[in-house]
């Protein structure tokens, strides 16, 4: 059974595994569960976070940094 990681903001897929997992971004969105962003979109979003959320049509739950 092979997992994939998908990019919430490119739709890129990559094999899950821990290198791969080391270096895409992770976010915990209450809404959508967890949220995945590639390398490349890390680097070129220094707000992914704000930017995959987005993507994912969540609004962040107001309280709190997503840090
Ligand atoms: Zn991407």
């Amino acid at each position: 059974m092979a997992l994939y990681l998908t990019c919430g903001i490119c739709g890129r897929k990559q094999a899950d595994g821990l290198l791969s997992r080391g270096l895409w971004g992770q976010l915990e969105a209450a809404e959508h569960g967890t949220l995945r962003v590639c390398p490349g979109c890390k680097e070129r979003h220094a707000d992914w976070q704000s930017v995959v959320i987005e993507a994912a049509g969540t609004v962040p739950a107001g309280t709190g940094s997503l840090g």
